[in-house]
């Protein structure tokens, strides 16, 4: 099959969808790879190096025009225009934007959005937000030292001892581990919360506290506990209860990381502007919701603003700074997830039975399968 490797054009996005490490596999598979030129160099990995794996270097419109087109983001309109009908199209590709499928299909592809794979241990070598967000998680934290003009660690010196800096993250799933673990490794006390009642384990496993917003319904506590390991919109009186507590820890904090998403909805608002107001000044906020509106509403996208004497990061797609490693691991999960859709004579197939491939096939021949 040809496989196409086209440079990513979303502003911003430096990581390529295929390495010269997944290159090889690809050829070494018997398929025809084109990458275009330069599609990996923002991500440091040099045409040459694709050159070696067994790659063609090719221009977008040959790479584009290929059976099987491996992407990072969703082509755009222009992108679209230059696919093949029929061809087949893998990426993260916004599964919940109805207009964004509805264009994938108009365009006669067989889309596979990689972001909608189930939570489940079968589907971790592939799992993109896992793979991406545990580096956002890292990144937030590396973000939160540059700006905060202290240290992390406690520091006992001949001039006087500086006290350890205070972390809280606010939404303990993939990101928010990591940010936890890298903030403690740096030294720092951390707090963390989370809506669902599993986290508090893996908050302690790190040696984070966890910031315990008791449930007072049985309903709460049912919300809560999510489906498939996602958070619900918990209710309103929970909100208040966490609000008040959040906000209580956040006066004493000097850096905090926030990374609540509930699929397919805005961000949840988990630091109010008088929480704000109430920190300290030179305190720290990275709001790694922030494309998805922030839980913060004083975040602004793709910038680093200051209000009542505290910094607000929201610096967006932070894989995309540590575009390297994220392309590697992002390049591992899509050969993981080709295993599955590529049949022993090399050509694509779609299992009826696998629930990884009918949880991400979101357009098939030119048919949105989604209800976004
Ligand atoms: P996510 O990015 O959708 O959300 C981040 C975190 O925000 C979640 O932990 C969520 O519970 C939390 N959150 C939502 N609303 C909140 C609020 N009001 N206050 C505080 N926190 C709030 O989540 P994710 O990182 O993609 O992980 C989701 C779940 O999937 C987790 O349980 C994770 O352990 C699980 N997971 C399982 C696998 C697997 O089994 N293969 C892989 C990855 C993740």
């Amino acid at each position: 099959m040809q496989v196409g490797i086209p440079r990513e054009t979303l502003p911003g996005e430096t990581r390529v969808a295929a390495t010269p490490e997944t290159v090889k596999k690809l050829a070494q598979a018997g398929h025809r790879v084109l990458v275009e030129r330069g599609a990996g160099t923002a991500a440091r990995y040099p045409d040459a190096d694709y050159e070696k794996a067994g790659a063609e270097l090719t221009d977008a419109d040959a790479a584009l025009g290929s059976e099987l087109v491996l992407k990072v983001r969703r082509p755009d309109a222009a992108e679209l225009g230059r696919m093949k009908p029929g061809a087949a199209l893998l990426g993260m590709l916004d599964p919940f934007d109805a207009d964004g499928l509805k264009a994938l299909a108009g365009a006669g592809l067989t889309a596979f959005a990689l972001e909608a794979a189930p939570r489940t241990t079968r589907a971790q070598s592939l799992d993109v937000l896992s793979s991406q967000a545990n580096l956002a998680g890292y990144k937030a934290v590396l973000l939160a030292t540059q700006y905060y003009g202290r240290i992390f660690p406690m520091m006992m010196t001949a001039a006087g001892t500086l006290k350890a800096a205070r972390v809280v993250v606010l939404g303990a799933g993939v990101a928010g581990l990591q940010a936890i673990a890298t903030a403690r490794r740096l030294g720092a006390v951390v707090e963390a919360s989370d809506v669902r009642p599993a986290a508090r384990e893996q908050v302690e496993s790190l040696g984070g506290k966890f910031i315990d917003v008791p449930y007072e319904t049985d309903e709460e506590r049912e919300i809560a506990e999510g489906v498939g390991g996602y958070a619900r919109p918990m209710p309103a009186a929970w909100m208040a209860r966490q609000a008040a507590l959040v906000a209580e820890r956040c006066k004493q904090a000097d850096i905090v990381i926030t990374t609540a998403l509930i699929p397919g909805r805005p961000a949840p608002t988990l630091i109010q502007p008088d929480t704000v107001a109430g920190m300290k000044p030179g305190s720290v906020i990275v709001d790694l919701a922030v494309e998805r509106g922030g839980n913060c509403p004083l975040s602004v996208p793709g910038e680093v603003v200051e209000r009542d004497g505290v910094t607000l990061v929201g610096l967006s797609n932070l894989p995309a700074l540590l575009a390297t490693d994220a392309s590697a691991l992002y390049a591992r999960n899509v050969l993981d997830f080709l295993k599955l859709v590529i049949d022993a004579e090399g050509r694509l197939a779609l299992p009826e039975d696998d629930d990884i491939v009918k949880a991400c096939l979101v357009c098939k021949d030119g048919q949105v399968l989604r209800s976004a």
